[in-house]
């Protein structure tokens, strides 16, 4: 793994590492990353993790969230036209 990877699967587990839900196999690369690597020591120490991979899920579920919806509009837009085709 190259280091920006690993930074990226730290900060995906650094919560669950918190609540102390993961293996202890991971754990210990967890402790060790955190140990060495200047970038997760200060993001971890702010406990909201890094504001940049929030912004980027928040993101990721608006695009989500505006794809169903228009979706939705095309599926009852379908429809409404062959319906109104039939009729
Ligand atoms: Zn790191």
């Amino acid at each position: 793994m190259n280091k920006k990877v690993e930074c990226t699967v730290f900060l995906d587990l650094y919560e669950l590492y918190l609540e102390d839900e993961v293996e202890d196999e991971t754990k210990q690369w967890m402790m060790k990353h955190e140990e060495t690597c200047r970038y997760c020591q200060n993001s971890g120490k702010d406990h909201e993790g890094n504001p940049a991979l929030h912004e980027d899920r928040e993101k990721i579920w608006g695009i989500r969230v505006l794809t169903m919806s228009l979706y939705s509009i095309f599926l009852l837009l379908t429809i409404w036209m062959s319906i109104w085709y039939l009729w």
